[in-house]
């Protein structure tokens, strides 16, 4: 589904952040990017969507080289979800998620229709539609994040440290209901994350990093247990 071909990214300033990734991640399964911070998990989920271009090797969705898909149609089929959600402080938790539909040029009240759908997928009450990011605890509005997401109901998600910043009674609740919501989307996920239980818990592949962006294991949580 999604193919890394010796892939490296070199910043101008001299950093290697990926350094001759090859890999391929299946359709309709979470693959977690784990390792600690700096070894390049965020270079690689962005070149997926095209916010950062490799200096080397091709990534390719489905077959296709991305540098022969435009971004913008690229980014329709894409997901984002980041770790503090990056919600619009001045639109309402409704028109933050409504975003993306509204751009793919749906009327307003298809648009609200969907977000109100979506806001309650992701298990917040209607009541919240109308307040401001600001006026939601971190775990909402990361519920949010992720309703907005969903909103062109993209093939692919990509997600970086998306339950990072919240308490961890919180952040297990995120991840118990994010595992039950995939099971019914089943969305090719990629998810950045520098915790390994939550890359046992919720990776079907786990992709381990290590210092100077080189892959350095590719396998099944049960199969990184067993080693
Ligand atoms: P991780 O997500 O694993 O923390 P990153 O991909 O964010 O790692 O960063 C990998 C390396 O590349 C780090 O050394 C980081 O400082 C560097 N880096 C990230 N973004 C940039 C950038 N825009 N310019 C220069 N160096 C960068
Ligand atoms: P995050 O919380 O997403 O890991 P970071 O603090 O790593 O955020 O990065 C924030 C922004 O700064 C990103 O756009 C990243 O590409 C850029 N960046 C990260 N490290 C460096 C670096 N060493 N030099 C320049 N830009 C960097």
């Amino acid at each position: 589904m999604i193919r890394f071909d010796a892939v490296s990214k070199k910043y101008p300033n001299g950093t290697t952040a990926v350094d001759g990734v090859t890999v391929e991640l299946a359709e309709g399964a979470i693959t977690i990017l784990v390792g600690p911070s700096g070894c390049g998990k965020t270079t690689t989920l962005r070149m997926i969507n095209r916010m950062v271009e490799p200096t080397a090797g091709t990534v390719s969705l489905r077959g296709r080289d991305i540098r022969e898909v435009d971004a913008p149609e690229l980014r329709r089929g894409i997901g984002y979800v980041i770790q503090h959600a990056g919600l619009f402080p001045h639109r309402t938790v409704l028109d933050n998620i409504a975003t993306v539909p509204l751009l793919l040029g749906w009327g307003k009240k298809k648009a609200r229709a969907r977000a109100a759908e979506l806001l309650e997928l992701v298990g917040l009450p209607a009541e919240m539609a109308k307040r401001y990011p600001n006026q939601l605890s971190g775990g909402q509005q990361q519920r949010v994040g992720v309703a907005r997401a969903l909103g062109a109901d993209p093939p692919v998600l990509l997600m970086d440290e998306p339950f990072s910043a919240v308490d961890p009674i919180v952040r297990a609740e995120l991840q118990t209901e994010f595992a039950r919501l995939q099971k019914e989307l089943h969305k090719t996920i990629v998810f950045v994350t520098h915790d390994i239980d939550e890359a046992i818990r919720l990776g079907d592949r786990i992709a381990v990093f290590r210092e100077g962006g080189r892959l350095a294991q590719f396998d099944t949580p049960e199969r990184l247990l067993a080693d």
